[in-house]
């Protein structure tokens, strides 16, 4: 089972739980305020054993060479 990093919208703090993949994105409350205002968010392990990178800024797919990008729209 994957470990998934949420934040809370209340007290902002950062915490993780086991989850199966179909739970990832079902509300988890906060384990500090036990706010239900909270959000799953990426974690750094997850997204580099995705095979990936996720681009944070800029955008692009890789193959774009400046121009418009079939692949992603960039
Ligand atoms: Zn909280």
């Amino acid at each position: 089972m994957p470990i998934y990093e949420y934040v809370c919208d209340t007290c902002h703090q950062k915490f993780e739980s086991l989850r199966s993949i179909k739970e990832a994105d079902s509300p988890i409350p906060c384990q500090y305020c036990h706010s239900t205002e909270t959000h799953r968010i990426v974690s750094v392990f997850f997204a580099q054993s995705g095979g990936k990178v996720i681009a944070s800024s800029g955008g692009g797919c890789g193959s774009c060479a400046g121009g418009s990008c079939s692949t992603c729209g960039h």
